[in-house]
């Protein structure tokens, strides 16, 4: 079964890896997906299940903010802990947890790859090699995460866990990296389409021409037309910022 188009390598990511608008307020880094991972994924070929979020499903979107309530970052990532360790909070994890690894085993026992899950480190909930408590980042897992280890401890899943920070893309993609192993199909390669890049190459060259001429003194005549040397300076200029701009653009 299942000889088709597909890779049969699944991963599971917490839900705002995809959806930053998830976030406690004032806690999202990027419009939408933690861009960097969400393309490393879709170009591995994994297929991405992305797992509730439990603070939206127990808290609501707004996590049940107290109005008119001085708060910070620090304060409400406490008070959300706080009500996530609770009886209730726990409740929410363990059912998703449940629902999570009833996905994994229907891949597993199908024969497909459950390559791992990513978390988000430094959440009370979904944190893994570290999460929240009373004001400060602390090396323990979040509830969710703790909950989803014991269910696949439970049911003898042995799935790698690995925890991500929407503020460090860098290290972000290292983890995720690691987590698709083979998976990925380009090691330390950009998405760069070769249309831009050539773009890019033949805005260098012309720049590196324009140096050429200044440093050499060449003249340059186009009909009757003499180019004058200096215009060569905000030509340079010009075509590097556009090649920078374009190079830097394709990073998003
Ligand atoms: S870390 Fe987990 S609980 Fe927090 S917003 Fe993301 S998915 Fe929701």
């Amino acid at each position: 079964m299942f000889e088709d188009g597909r890779s049969k390598r699944v991963i599971f990511v917490s839900h705002c890896i995809l959806n930053q608008n998830a976030k406690i307020d004032g806690c999202a880094h990027y419009r939408g997906s933690i861009r960097e991972v969400a393309d490393l994924i879709l170009r591995s070929g994994c297929g991405v299940v992305q797992i509730e979020c439990p603070e939206i499903m127990y808290l609501g979107l707004d996590r049940q903010v107290v109005p008119g309530l001085q708060r910070t970052i620090e304060s409400e990532d406490t008070r959300v802990a706080e009500l996530m360790e609770g009886e209730a909070g726990r409740t929410y994890c363990r059912d998703i947890a449940s629902r999570v690894v009833h996905q994994m085993e229907q891949y597993v026992r199908s024969g497909f790859s459950v390559v791992g899950v990513l978390g988000v480190n430094g959440s009370p909930t979904c944190g893994v090699e570290t999460g929240w408590r009373a004001d400060g980042e602390v090396a323990e897992p979040g509830v969710l995460i703790r909950e989803l280890q014991a269910a696949c401890q439970q049911r003898g899943l042995s799935v790698p866990i690995r925890g991500i920070k929407a503020e460090d893309p860098e290290g972000a993609v290292r983890a995720a990296r690691e987590v698709l192993g083979a998976a990925v199909p380009f090691q330390g390669g950009s998405a760069m389409k070769p249309a831009v890049l050539v773009t890019i190459c033949i805005l260098s060259l012309i720049a590196l021409g324009h140096v050429l001429r200044l440093v050499f003194g060449v003249g340059v005549t186009v009909g009757a037309l003499v180019i004058p040397m200096w215009a060569s300076i905000p030509a340079v200029v010009g075509l590097a910022a556009l090649a920078v701009w374009l190079w830097e653009e394709q990073k998003k």
